[in-house]
């Protein structure tokens, strides 16, 4: 727990005390993340304050946050996941593999990454009652949100993990980092054979943006007939928070889980590592369900 975290105040007023959480990104006018946190924090009646910066200077916006004592954490967005890591002073194991850094907390004035993606995924299909062990796991796209995730499931003995998407090259380059650092069964194909591809797979991690609102909304990644009841359909898609393929997931019967749950638990281990407290998840659930709806 760091000094002060406990502060329990009762006013929200900003004073001398208040410590500092941001996100860094470009843009960051569209992030859902000061939502969720304030909203936590007040919840929590924690004096903590989270913000928005717009930052072009990586090196230079880190170098500042850590000569301000005030700061305890940021969470890092598009495009500088990666462009963090040399700035830092210690990156965990998951955030090394995975290749970049969503969250940073500052220690006694130490900056120390990692990465919730994954996690937070694995929180949200525990929530949901699914056990990734033994099963035989689909993912289309293999960028960075899918390299996350693909990591933090690797690790929960799955039987398999196959890997689709349109760039052969990229789908190979994780495939193989995949099989190095974790030993796990990873299959590689096209995009194209996902839907003949679902019949010998138990969950479908659909991580394009297909279906994504200003994308192409209204499009399934995986389109046609062959979803089964005991498939178990996640789309990383969160806005809009019903994608057309979970309204076919839902439809054939399946379990599904929205994009948002991810977004929702990356948030919430944040928080837990900034504070050291629970993360007061329907809190920050209403706050981002509110956020989204606008
Ligand atoms: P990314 O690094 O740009 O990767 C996108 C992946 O989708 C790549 O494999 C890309 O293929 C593929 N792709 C893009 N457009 C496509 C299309 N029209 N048809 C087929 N494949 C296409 O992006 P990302 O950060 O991984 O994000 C992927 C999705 O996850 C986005 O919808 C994003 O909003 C969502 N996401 C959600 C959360 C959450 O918390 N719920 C967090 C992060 C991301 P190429 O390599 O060939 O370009």
């Amino acid at each position: 727990m760091i000094e002060g975290a406990g502060a329990l105040r009762q006013d929200f007023a900003i004073d001398t005390g208040t410590r500092l959480c941001a996100v860094i990104g470009h843009p960051v006018g569209h992030s859902l993340s000061p939502a969720m946190h304030n909203a936590a924090f007040q919840a929590m009646g924690l004096n903590y304050v989270y913000l928005a910066f717009d930052v072009a200077d990586v090196g230079a916006c880190l170098g500042g946050m850590r000569a301000l004592r005030g700061f305890r954490g940021m969470s890092v967005t598009i495009p500088h996941k990666m462009a963090v890591m040399p700035h830092l002073d210690e990156v965990d194991e998951m955030a090394r593999r995975v290749g970049c850094v969503n969250t940073v907390t500052c220690e006694d004035g130490r900056l120390l990454g990692t990465v919730t993606d994954g996690l937070g995924t694995l929180r949200a299909f525990a929530d949901a009652g699914v056990s990734l062990r033994g099963r035989r796991i689909l993912f289309t796209g293999a960028g960075g949100a899918v390299r996350a995730v693909a990591f933090a499931m690797a690790d929960a003995a799955p039987e398999q993990i196959t890997l689709l998407g349109r760039t052969p090259e990229k789908v190979a380059s994780l495939a193989e980092d995949l099989r190095g650092e974790t030993g796990v069964t990873v299959r590689t194909g096209a995009l194209d054979d996902a839907v003949p591809e679902l019949d010998g797979h138990d969950i479908l991690v659909q991580g394009t943006p297909i279906g994504m609102h200003g994308h192409d909304e209204g499009r399934s990644a995986v389109p046609g007939g062959r979803l089964r009841p005991d498939h178990v359909v996640f789309d990383m898609v969160y806005r809009p928070r019903r994608t057309r393929l979970l309204e076919d997931a839902r439809a054939a019967g399946c379990v599904t889980i929205e994009g948002l749950e991810m977004l929702l638990n990356q948030a919430a281990l944040q928080f837990e590592r900034w504070t050291g407290l629970t993360a007061p998840s329907t809190v920050m659930r209403r706050a981002l369900e509110s956020a989204l709806s606008v």
